[in-house]
């Protein structure tokens, strides 16, 4: 579904991404692990059209969206769930939801709407609040919620663990297992290896900015070096 082909991204003349290829098949879910700046976000956002790919290629579904811009990204079926959420903090819940749905043109937003307060019911609970108001985890629940209103064919998760505490881990994680089995296509960044790990069929190991290790999820959480630097054995 989705595939990058010796991807390059720098920052002025800093290159934070040296030649990068990985792919994603339709309906697995695939892990990008790795330490503190090792360019897995930067990877992420160069895919959605954030920040500019300087050489290499990003396809999807067979086209090639290498500096589409992020719009027509989106229009293409890729949606990105930020890293810490992005709500728009004035914005209620619903109309956060709403937003997530922008460039869809088809009737069934309502439904969908319906079936994200279904799958989160905080939402409902907490439908009229500003979203600015709402706890980190509740933020990082209607980030998720938001992003799949898309209707994304493949939905880019940036650490969603990020700054929440071990018991909203775990439920986020548990959402997230939750959407890989109603059939979403996953990509996702995350710091806790193991939590990503545990989720993912496939992992790729980041180290300055290059890829280290691949294979498959299993595998790597039973390498001894990846459980050495990155699973605290
Ligand atoms: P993290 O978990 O910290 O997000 P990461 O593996 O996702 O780590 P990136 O965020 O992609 O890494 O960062 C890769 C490198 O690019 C780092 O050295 C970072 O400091 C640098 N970088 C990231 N964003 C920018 C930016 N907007 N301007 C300049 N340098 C940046």
């Amino acid at each position: 579904m989705l595939a990058l082909c010796d991807l390059r991204v720098s920052y002025g003349a800093i290159e934070v991404v040296h030649g990068i290829s990985l792919d994603v098949a339709a309906g697995e879910c695939v892990a990008l692990i790795g330490a503190n700046g090792a360019g897995k976000s930067s990877t992420l956002k160069a895919i959605c059209g954030l920040v500019p790919v300087g050489s290499g290629s990003v396809q999807f579904e067979g086209r090639d969206i290498t500096n589409a811009s992020g719009h027509a990204i989106v229009r293409a079926g890729i949606t990105m769930c930020p890293e810490g959420r992005q709500v728009f903090p004035q914005m209620s819940v619903i109309q956060n939801l709403r937003m997530g749905a922008y460039t869809r043109t088809d009737k069934d937003q309502d439904a969908d709407l319906v079936r994200m307060m279904d799958m989160f019911p905080i939402l409902r609970e907490r439908q009229t609040q500003a979203a600015g108001k709402l706890s980190g985890g509740e933020q990082e629940m209607l980030a998720i919620a938001r992003a799949l209103m898309a209707r994304p064919r493949i939905c880019l998760f940036d650490e969603p663990s990020l700054g929440l505490a071990p018991k909203i881990v775990a439920s986020v994680f548990e959402t997230l297992a939750q959407i890989k089995a109603m059939g979403m296509t996953i990509l996702l960044v995350e710091q806790n290896s193991m939590m990503a790990l545990n989720l993912a069929d496939r992992a790729y190991l980041f180290e300055a900015g290059k890829i280290v290790m691949q294979g498959p999820a299993k595998e790597l959480k039973s390498h001894p070096d990846v459980m050495r630097a990155y699973l605290g054995h």
